[in-house]
């Protein structure tokens, strides 16, 4: 037993969804502890599929985010980058995510990690028994955002502290837009490709209502 779970020699394989549009050390961080944390074997990125739109502004193709996602956990032998989203196209919803990779590694648990600001949506989330049945929920602290949420169903979700980073994609975007640097937010190899597919550089144009 560690961290209140039953080991059963099962692959453990955690479960990282984002936009990633760009990813950030602040995605790679919670990851990172999170496997640490919980002895995952491997941990696998989820870039969501190409939504015309995400809120209120346009997300960058998902073939960009996909790259970036792989050129940022490419070095490290336990991450890895799934593409069922992307592939499957639309708009993500975590149940399929979680359908998928079940279907796809009958073999291991999920953990799938999310930010505490993901987190407090969880519950208004479609299918939120069934979310529930097929993974084992990991809650991480970001900063501006409360970690604990009263209404969480016991034992299906662990709320872990991690190295707090204040860096949103969000902030990076606007960043590059304004000229100012992304070095050592993002890794290296992103911030090239962000020059090199000159992403960003406009300020975000607020879309029509979502649709
Ligand atoms: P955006 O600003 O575009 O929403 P983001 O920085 O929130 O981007 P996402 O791709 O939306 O990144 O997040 C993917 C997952 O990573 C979510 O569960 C989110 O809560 C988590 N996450 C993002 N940034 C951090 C951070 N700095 N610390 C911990 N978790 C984070
Ligand atoms: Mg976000």
């Amino acid at each position: 037993m560690h961290d209140g779970i039953a080991c059963g020699g099962k692959r453990r394989l955690g479960v990282m969804g984002g936009t990633f549009d760009p990813v950030h050390h602040g995605h790679l961080v919670a990851a990172s502890e999170v496997a640490a944390r919980f002895h995952l074997d491997e941990v696998v990125f989820v870039p969501t599929g190409q939504p015309w739109q995400k809120g209120h502004r346009s997300v960058s193709p998902a073939e960009d985010r996909y790259l970036m996602t792989v050129i940022a956990t490419a070095s490290n032998p336990q991450f890895s980058v799934s593409r069922i989203d992307i592939d499957r196209g639309g708009k993500t919803y975590t149940i399929d995510t979680l359908r998928d990779l079940r279907a796809e590694n009958a073999d291991a648990d999920l953990f799938f990690i999310t930010g505490a600001d993901a987190l407090a949506q969880i519950l208004s989330w479609r299918d939120a028994e069934e979310l529930f049945s097929l993974a084992h929920f990991i809650g991480v602290t970001r900063p501006g955002h409360p970690l604990a949420d009263p209404g969480l169903p016991r034992g299906g979700v662990s709320l872990v502290e991690v190295p707090a980073l204040a860096i949103s994609s969000t902030d990076c975007r606007e960043r590059v837009a304004r000229g100012d640097p992304v070095w050592y937010l993002v890794p290296d190899g992103v911030v090239r490709y962000i020059n090199k597919r000159a992403l960003y550089r406009s300020p975000e144009e607020p879309m029509r209502a979502e649709g």
